[in-house]
């Protein structure tokens, strides 16, 4: 069993944000998972560096399109470690392996067949380097993501036979309905092609910044071709020994709305033309939006800044917000005052307030230890669904729903204490064996809430089990661990703020 995850690269012109962690994280949560089922995983990410658009930035910073890429590749990469992705590889288009990949997977498309010469004139947005389609044309020729005017290009060019794989991608999607999820976004490409495909270009002349076409050195390949074989071109030179058969076809790829036309018809038509079976499935997750449901930019001033809130609050704490406030898959608000709300009232109260309360019990009641009696029966029976519950929403990437289910656990934790009130088993001698059941079960019940919290957060999780003495014991299971051991006290996991 092997699961391959797959973010989009991002385009190195712009800085990195919050809507790149939010897809990174995403990408994390659900690779943490299942290496922690055991199974074979790779997640990927990286950065897609070549176009127009960076020709254009390093002209006007005066400096060569690779020193441009260089630099801004680094920023992403440097998001990898400041957000604690466990990503497997960080792959960069300029990569030299890459681009051979490239060019040798679009010779055998060509050599199959799918490619002829011809010209191309359209309508054409340099921002997004993309032609766009009569249905895709904003008032006043303008691109409706842009909103700048677009340009009539005319140019010679090789196409891509798209409207060939018209029949092929219906069968696909009528066989795996899901394909593409959730399903509105599936409906929406579906629709899309029922429109009729039409042949796309494939290679550009004027633009040198990319990968040399082998048929026609003139030519590089658009950058979209060029950026979506990544996630088969990193599987040959990611890491020794790695294979294209071992993890082929991805299980998820999570993508963002605005580019599911290129994943969801051209990335798998152009798999099939080069002889591939296409991804098991696209995810494609919404928007995060500013408090007001406005897109966020800098200059409405709704912005979220990730950097800032790693800085003052840690990667954990992010991590928890984005999945929480926002369900994964729909377009929501987030904000400051929503991130503080919420990491008081669950990071800092409901969970960390628990994880001090368990261990100070312990201490104080138990000798620093975790008694080595059996948990208590209806707590063991209400956590008994527990991790089969969140193997089935995230099986499904529903990151905030398992999420939720977990919560509702720390929840009944809190409850548990308030209805024991151990500090009043304390005082009677004769209820001894009460309280050593209901530290035991408590101390049972953080470890395996924690256990479950561990692939959305795995800085504070890792501290708290090695506080309970469970730091190797990450069993996915409620009541089972061997007890006795000592735990230790610990500073508050998410102290409250200032
Ligand atoms: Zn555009």
């Amino acid at each position: 069993m092997s699961f391959y995850v797959t973010t989009p690269i991002y385009y190195v012109n712009a800085a990195p944000h919050l809507g790149h962690a939010y897809t990174s994280i995403a990408a994390d949560v659900l690779a943490r998972h299942h290496r922690m089922r055991g199974e074979e995983t790779f997640f990927l990410t990286g950065v897609d560096e070549h176009g127009e658009p960076v020709t254009l930035a390093a002209a006007a910073a005066g400096v060569s399109p690779q020193e441009l890429v260089d630099a801004n590749a680094e920023r992403f990469r440097a998001l990898t470690g400041m957000l604690e992705l466990s990503n497997d590889f960080f792959i960069r288009t300029t990569d030299a392996d890459h681009k051979r990949l490239v060019a040798e997977f679009l010779q055998r498309v060509y050599d199959n067949g799918h490619v002829y010469e011809g010209f191309y004139e359209g309508w054409y947005c340099p921002r997004c380097a993309d032609f766009k389609t009569e249905s895709e044309i904003g008032p006043g020729n303008s691109c409706p993501i842009h909103l700048i005017e677009l340009v009539r290009e005319r140019e010679r060019t090789w196409f891509f036979r798209l409207s060939a794989f018209q029949e092929r991608l219906e069968r696909l999607y009528a066989e795996r309905p899901d394909f593409v999820m959730p399903v509105h976004a599936f409906n929406e490409v579906r629709s899309f092609v029922a429109q009729g495909l039409v042949d796309i270009s494939l290679t550009r002349q004027a633009l040198s910044w990319g990968v040399a076409v082998p048929w026609a050195p003139d030519h590089t390949f658009y950058v979209w071709f060029d950026a979506l074989l990544n996630y088969v071109t990193a599987l040959g030179y990611a890491r020794p020994g790695e294979s294209l058969e071992r993890l082929w076809p991805a299980q998820l790829q999570l993508i963002g709305k605005d580019i599911s036309k290129f994943h969801a018809i051209y990335w798998p038509a152009l798999l099939m033309a080069g002889g591939m079976e296409p991804p098991c499935q696209l995810f494609v997750h919404g928007f995060l939006l500013g408090p007001d449901e406005a897109k966020m930019s800098k200059s409405r001033g709704n912005v979220l800044d990730p950097f800032s809130i790693i800085e003052s609050h840690g990667a954990d704490a992010l991590r928890h917000y984005l999945f929480r406030e926002v369900t994964f898959g729909q377009d929501g608000p987030v904000s400051q005052e929503g991130f503080q709300a919420r990491y008081d009232a669950e990071l800092a109260n409901e969970y960390g307030n628990l994880a001090s309360r368990t261990l100070n019990m312990l201490g104080r009641y138990c000798d620093g230890r975790v008694p080595a009696v059996a948990t208590d029966e209806r707590l063991r029976a209400q956590f008994a669904g527990l991790f089969a519950r969140v193997d089935e929403l995230l099986a499904r990437a529903e990151i905030s729903a398992a999420l939720e289910e977990i919560w509702q656990h720390v929840r009944r934790l809190n409850r548990y204490v308030e209805e024991n009130a151990p500090w009043a088993l304390a005082r009677d001698p004769a209820a001894r064996e009460r309280l050593t059941e209901v530290l035991a079960s408590l101390a049972e019940g953080l470890r395996a809430v924690t256990v479950a919290l561990l692939p959305y957060m795995p800085l504070r999780t890792a501290v708290l089990l090695d506080a309970l003495g469970a730091g190797e014991h990450t069993e996915r299971t409620f009541g089972a661990s061997g007890w006795g051991r000592p735990v230790s006290a610990i500073a508050p996991l998410f102290p409250r703020s200032a």
